[in-house]
């Protein structure tokens, strides 16, 4: 059974139908890719699957249950989280502390009983600090973690907004153009963190308009054109595909 299963999703905008009956499938620790041109509705399918926007119709599964109607923090706390293809760091904070502030609550994580126990709040902290430090060590933010991140090139803030969703402890990552506005050499370092988390069990869905950087990691691959899914398969075939070649061709 798939890990997200995305069903006959139809939404839009006022009158504009921005996805009209979207199928799409990621299984676990399945590394999948979604291309499409401008505007085909990539965004969107991410923001419909995780829960930014309501669908008009159709539904959402993840990880065997229906998560159509939760708010987008109830399927985070799932496994369920994206990035945005604009990042959205807070910049007058510190690395650090955008990280720690990415954590979600603890679940169950009574207010009053943290405020009694000073004990809890400080192993809370370093459990949290710890957490953060393997993030940073991982995506190689050690020397920028005083920094604040609105001072970050563009491609530290896409790995920071990579971080911020490690924070999460996902089972399953929708990353929005990771590599757009990415010098060549950040490119390969995101690269090869996408694979290795992918190796560790998360499963990833990825967007991006690098064609071939993307056909290069991803096994699997959905082309989308003006709100549907036009192609998927093999990223040899879908590249092939005549109604992605017209699309790619403004046909
Ligand atoms: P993609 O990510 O594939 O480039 P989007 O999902 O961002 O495409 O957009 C799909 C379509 O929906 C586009 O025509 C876009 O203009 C429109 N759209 C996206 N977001 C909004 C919005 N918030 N309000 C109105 N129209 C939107
Ligand atoms: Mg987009």
């Amino acid at each position: 059974m798939a890990l997200l299963s995305v069903e006959k999703i139809t939404a839009g905008f006022g009158g504009f139908r921005a996805l009209d009956d979207v199928d799409l499938k990621v299984g676990q620790g399945e590394l999948v890719g979604l291309i499409g041109t401008n505007g085909a509705g990539k965004s969107t399918l991410f923001s419909v699957a995780t829960g930014y926007i309501p669908a008009s119709s159709g539904r959402v599964h993840f990880a065997g249950q229906d998560i159509t109607g939760l708010a987008v923090h109830h399927r985070v706390r799932r496994g369920l989280a994206r990035t945005f293809q604009v990042p959205r760091e807070f910049s007058n904070l510190t690395v650090f502390d955008n990280l720690m502030t990415a954590a979600p609550e603890q679940e169950g994580e009574k207010l009053s009983a943290l405020v009694f126990s000073r004990g809890k709040i400080r192993q809370e902290e370093e459990r949290l600090t710890a957490k953060v430090c393997d993030v940073m060590d991982f995506l190689n933010l050690r020397g920028v973690e005083g920094e604040l991140a609105g001072k970050l090139s563009g491609g530290q803030k896409k790995l920071l907004e990579l971080g911020r969703l490690l924070m999460l402890e996902p089972k399953c990552i929708m990353l929005d153009e990771p590599f757009a506005g990415v010098n060549p050499v950040l490119i390969e370092q995101l690269c090869e963190r996408v694979i290795e988390l992918n190796q560790r069990g998360i499963a990833v869905l990825i967007i991006e308009h690098n064609l071939a950087e993307l056909a290069r990691i991803v096994p699997r691959l959905y082309a989308m054109d003006r709100g549907r899914v036009i192609a998927h398969g093999s990223p040899d075939a879908v590249l092939a595909d005549p109604a992605v070649r017209e699309a790619y061709m403004g046909g």
